[in-house]
């Protein structure tokens, strides 16, 4: 799920681990359909995310070599599973065009005249061409310091800038570039080694600024004669600089390469001759927040947990003997953490007739039970105890009520208690890309946990049950559309082209 936009949300707490508890005496499952609908079991969704939020994928950072490695192991499924290309060319990539920027590793340099850095003691945090030699400042920012003093300013321009920042406010590091400060390392904890990050348009590589940075035992190594300063206690609350009387040559280049980026699609063609030109989508987004230096997101919620259901129902259609009478669309997007990018190529793109997709069925973050702040709103606090067994079903009334009800029946045999829509996430995930195209969406979310954007969304978080109870429902509803006589009816007044009709 898509970060709400301008509004970073930090979560507090740890969240304890407890199994759903679906209730007894379900409806029984249609003999037609049980063959598939038993293939889906915790332990093997256990087996997906353990490969997709674990250490070889990094992540899944759209347009980072993790995010590759993701795309061909969902293709390869795909294609295990006997599901079918879409794309015009045979394949299972809806490929974009898409960018990689990094550092190339042997262009590192920090040098004085008394200690030259090596390469893996050398970070960048932000990359760019870099190839100065200069004066250090050194500055000290301590407590709440959010901008530079006109004075300041002066101080640092044309000077390379060795910065201690203790403030609180790290941004604060992007105005010595507005200073004119010719570079700025940073002294951290650890230094980070150089990664790609993905970008959608082609990087500008002569308005990059690089920012470097070193551990302070290679700080005193490069000055020397200044370690007395650098151990220097903090302004409590402001800003110290120190002109060092020594210079430094700072050099790092930028790489900018194309990276391999898209969606992975792919088809259970329909049973029937006639109703087979008609589509079911169903759709999870594969990426994730990638790596950022060290630290790497592993997204096992968010959507490692909607990429295993996926896995889960294309197993189940098709180890089924009955088929679906209508075609089923399976999606795996790219770049939905950077705002629904690959939903919304594939539906301004798409490689079939979108009029005749009769529903959307999306699942994001459907691994957890919600505990904490809901969507931030400190008056919304979920209790875990109370949602072992529930999921949020949004948008399934707001185009076609007759979606909303297809998926209470089906649920009857499983047993999940819906929530509504009371976070009002509705716009932020896949779905709503297709529900801006007027077709019917049902988003299934078992809603927010302090792991949320965190490095500790990780598998052993994961309730597999809830993973398995969601595929299995998409499965049964998936059925039941396949089967439906006609389109669904559009029944819901829509107040605008977005789609936003109804509520819940
Ligand atoms: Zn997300």
């Amino acid at each position: 799920m898509k970060l709400r936009s301008s509004i970073s949300i930090l979560f507090a707490g740890s969240a304890i681990f407890a199994s759903a508890q679906f209730g007894p005496g379900m409806r029984e499952i249609p003999k037609d359909y049980q063959k598939g609908f038993n293939t889906i079991k915790a332990n093997d969704g256990r087996k997906f995310l353990g490969v997709l939020a674990g250490p070889a994928f990094e992540g899944r950072g759209t347009g980072q070599p993790g995010f590759e490695k993701a795309m061909d192991y969902m293709a390869d499924n795909f294609k295990r599973f006997g599901l079918k290309p879409i794309m015009p060319d045979g394949s299972y990539f809806q490929l974009v065009d898409f960018w990689k920027v990094g550092t190339d590793v042997n262009s590192l340099m920090v040098k004085t005249d008394k200690y030259s850095a090596r390469t893996n003691e050398i970070g960048v945090s932000m990359a760019g061409d870099l190839n100065v030699t200069g004066d250090v400042v050194f500055v000290v920012a301590n407590g709440t310091v959010a901008a530079l003093t006109d004075e300041q300013q002066a101080q640092v321009k044309g000077k390379v800038v060795l910065l201690l920042n203790k403030s609180t406010r790290r941004r604060f590091e992007g105005s010595f570039s507005t200073a004119g400060a010719t570079a700025v390392i940073s002294i951290v904890d650890k230094v980070s080694a150089p990664g790609w990050q993905g970008r959608r348009t082609k990087p500008d590589a002569t308005t990059a600024t690089a920012r470097l940075s070193v551990s302070m035992e290679t700080a005193k190594k490069l000055f020397p004669a200044s370690s007395s300063v650098l151990d220097a206690s903090l302004p409590v609350d402001g800003i110290a600089m120190i002109p060092l009387g020594t210079s430094v040559t700072a050099g790092a280049k930028q790489m900018i390469d194309k990276a391999r980026v898209g969606n992975v699609v792919a088809k259970l063609e329909g049973s029937d001759p006639t109703l087979r030109d008609e589509f079911i989508g169903v759709g999870a987004h594969l990426d994730h927040l990638g790596k950022n230096g060290d630290v790497w997101y592993p997204g096992a919620d968010d959507d490692g947990s909607g990429s295993t259901a996926l896995l889960q129902v294309a197993k189940a259609l098709t180890s089924n003997p009955v088929k679906p009478k209508r075609t089923v669309i399976f999606m795996s997007f790219y770049g939905e953490e950077m705002g629904l990018l690959g939903s919304g190529y594939f539906s301004n793109n798409a490689p079939i007739d979108l009029t005749k997709m009769i529903a959307e069925l999306q699942m994001d973050m459907v691994g957890r039970n919600s505990v904490g702040a809901q969507n931030g709103d400190q008056k919304r606090i979920d209790i875990e105890s109370e949602n072992l067994d529930t999921i949020r079903l949004v948008g399934s009334k707001r185009i076609s009520t007759a979606l909303d009800k297809i998926i209470l029946d089906q649920n009857e045999s499983i047993g999940w208690k819906f929530k509504y829509d009371a976070e009002d996430v509705y716009t932020r995930s896949d779905h709503y890309n297709f529900a801006r195209k007027g077709i019917p969406i049902a988003f299934f979310f078992t809603g927010f946990h302090p792991d949320y954007h965190q490095p500790t969304d990780t598998v052993d978080k994961i309730n597999f049950d809830k993973i398995a109870n969601t595929a299995k429902l998409v499965y049964l509803t998936i059925h039941q559309l396949g089967e439906y006589k006609g389109m669904l009816p559009h029944d819901v007044p829509q107040t605008a082209a977005g789609g936003r009709g109804g509520t819940n």
